[in-house]
């Protein structure tokens, strides 16, 4: 039995798949906008709970026990008798959720990788199973040997293609052309700015416990992870794009099935692994920076949150958010965070900053 949150999104909609499959019951499901999705998956699963985002959708809901808003998330979560909730909530709006999961002892599967990136630092992960295919390669290849450097891989997003001087004026939808998987609009943009390896990095770093890694573009999505042993040998995870895996093996107890057709072999082309540039993906600059100083993931994932906004209502081209994001970035360098609290203050100031900047 799981609780689902994010229900009628990609990740969301992966995992109910895997549960109608395997016949996992859902004992709640949360979701934000979409009614008429969440109210055919209420018809199909028959949850206990229910949440929606806001208050004036309760009574368009199938369903007689609907809490909304972010109280009413938590509120879901602690009647839930569940023992795993599946956090695919998209954004900062995650975070609350997945501290009150492991408040009430329960075990998360994570896709909201945002809830890392804000406050790693407060988090167990010890009570976590990520949703994500490069940390799931990751996890599946680390044995018990000694590790030199973990490695994950982009696929470049929707501009790895263009020229640069095109890629200033592109406008959101165009930001949306993902050249390999299909997901949420905001991880979408994510992958064409290249913020969202950052954020993998660090949510690597929080899993894995280890600021020895890095990242890669190879364009077919191919392999998704590879870990390089202190022996000299790497081995690499090789699957196909779908996110099915990784969420399979986050909610079953054991994978005993195949999920995923495997790949054919003989219709790999070149795999290539290139350097990500700092011309075409500005963000990337801050790497170093942002493993060795990982409080500042909260600014991060607040002034990328502010500047997608933006972006999506049209002020201005897409090279302008990484300049808004980097501004913020460095107005609030050494900010040091030492509770749950300093990372909800950190997140509206710079929510604040970045509306601000011209
Ligand atoms: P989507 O945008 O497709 O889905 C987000 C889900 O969250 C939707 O069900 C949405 O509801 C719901 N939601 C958003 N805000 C609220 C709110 N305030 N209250 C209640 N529900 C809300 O995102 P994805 O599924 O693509 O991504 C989810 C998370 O997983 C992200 O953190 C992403 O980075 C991560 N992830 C995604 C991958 C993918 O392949 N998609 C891969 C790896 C990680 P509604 O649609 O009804 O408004």
């Amino acid at each position: 039995m799981i609780a689902l949150l994010g229900s009628t999104g990609s990740i969301g909609q992966n995992t109910l798949k895997i549960c109608r499959r395997f016949g996992i019951k859902i004992e709640a499901l949360v979701a934000g906008n979409n009614i008429g999705l969440l109210n055919k998956q209420i018809e199909e699963f028959k949850p206990e709970y229910v949440a929606v985002a806001n208050s004036k959708d309760v009574s368009k809901i199938n369903h007689n026990r609907v809490y909304s808003g972010e109280s009413g998330i938590l509120e879901l979560l602690e009647k839930c008798k569940s023992p795993l909730v599946v956090n695919a909530l998209v954004g900062f709006a995650g975070l609350k959720p997945t501290v009150k999961t492991l408040e009430l002892g329960k075990r998360l599967a994570l896709a909201n990788k945002e809830s890392l990136v804000a406050a790693g630092k407060f988090i167990d992960c010890s009570k976590i199973t990520p949703i994500d295919s490069e940390h799931f390669g990751l996890w599946y290849l680390i044995n018990s040997r000694k590790i030199n450097k973990l490695y994950i891989t982009a696929s470049g997003g929707a501009f790895r293609d263009w020229e640069i001087e095109a890629i200033k004026n592109a406008n959101f939808k165009d930001a949306l052309n993902h050249p390999n998987w299909s997901m949420g609009n905001k991880i979408t943009i994510d992958s064409a700015s290249m913020v969202n390896k950052l954020f993998e990095l660090l949510e690597a770093k929080w899993l894995f416990d280890t600021a020895d890694i890095d990242a890669y573009i190879e364009r077919s999505s191919t392999i998704h992870a590879l870990v390089e042993f202190a022996d000299g040998s790497t081995v690499a995870h090789i699957s196909r794009t779908d996110m099915k895996l990784p969420i399979a093996y986050a909610v079953l107890n054991e994978v005993k099935e195949q999920i995923l057709e495997p790949v054919d072999l003989t219709k790999l082309r070149c795999l290539e692994f290139k350097e990500i540039d700092t011309a075409r993906y500005p963000v990337w600059q801050i790497k170093e920076h942002l493993l060795n100083n990982p409080d500042m993931g909260a600014v991060l994932n607040a002034a990328n949150e502010a500047a997608i906004l933006r972006f999506e209502s049209g002020e201005f081209g897409f090279f302008k958010m990484a300049d808004l994001i980097l501004q913020s970035y460095k107005k609030f360098e050494g900010i040091k965070i030492n509770s749950l609290n300093d990372i909800f203050e950190t997140d509206k100031e710079v929510r604040e900053f970045v509306k601000s900047l011209k």
